[in-house]
């Protein structure tokens, strides 16, 4: 008899969504999560300016909800920026970081995304840190070391406490919005060699998601592997009854067998 950790799966919405479209869908998501088995967590990280919303339509459901990503800085004379206190100002508890959009369009650095953990820690919120190789890196025989170095640059700045209170998302740059997912033996491979730097960390605990076209016929395959607990879920995460399909496959693998 084994049994499978507790699984989370996370819709990043990236920037899509209007007030109209976005309440249907968050009723939507919120009804269906009701039905999942208690292993399983949703939540959903929307565009800033819908964090309102998400909180006055997921306040009391099963689902959390969070942001895509947060300042490095905390206050100040710098316009545009949104500081993690604000994003917990709404009732959030979810903020994304490193996701690689962000490193590729915004040029974040690892050692950004490590502050932006940080700030995210502070505010009392969850971070979700996403890690990822290119085509290019895994052609090249890179992978761990790309996936390695993101992640040591964040585990070096935080406690072994700190560390505990991350979620990681291992992305594959090439799996993002491509269609093509990885494999559930390729993604279980980076997420056992993720797994054995949190161990070393004292954080062996902490959830990994999978994330990169992730869809309602790959989910449970992927969710069935012992490392990957979960799923990051792009576009699918827009139309509630793939991200809810996505959801019960995760509820099917995380019974106690
Ligand atoms: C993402 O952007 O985090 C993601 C996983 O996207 P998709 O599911 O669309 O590949």
């Amino acid at each position: 008899m084994s049994k499978q950790r507790a699984k989370l799966v996370v819709g990043n919405w990236k920037m899509h969504g209007r007030l109209a479209e976005n309440a249907v869908l968050l009723e939507a998501v919120a009804q269906g999560a009701g039905a999942l088995p208690e292993s399983v967590r949703v939540g959903v990280c929307v565009p800033f300016p819908y964090l309102a919303q998400a909180q006055a339509l997921l306040q009391g459901s099963r689902v959390t909800w969070g942001a895509q990503d947060v300042s490095a800085l905390t206050e100040g004379a710098y316009t545009g920026e949104v500081a993690a206190p604000m994003v917990a100002d709404f009732g959030s508890s979810l903020a994304i970081v490193g996701h690689s959009e962000r490193r590729a369009y915004h040029r974040e650095s690892a050692e950004l995304v490590a502050v932006k953990a940080q700030r995210v820690l502070e505010a009392g919120l969850t971070p979700i840190v996403c890690l990822g190789e290119t085509a290019e890196e895994r052609d090249a025989g890179k992978t761990e070391q790309v996936v390695g170095e993101q992640l040591d640059t964040v585990l070096a700045k935080l406690s072994s406490g700190e560390a505990a209170r991350l979620v990681v998302a291992y992305e594959p740059v090439w799996a993002i919005g491509s269609g093509q997912s990885a494999t559930a033996q390729q993604a279980q491979d980076v997420h056992a060699f993720l797994r054995a730097r949190l161990v070393a960390k004292g954080a062996g605990e902490v959830p990994l998601l999978y994330g990169g076209s992730v869809k309602p016929d790959n989910a449970e395959e992927l969710f069935r592997q012992p490392d990957i607990d979960g799923g990051l879920i792009g576009g699918a995460s827009l139309h509630d009854q793939d991200f809810l399909a996505i959801c019960g496959a995760a509820g099917a693998v995380s019974v106690t067998q």
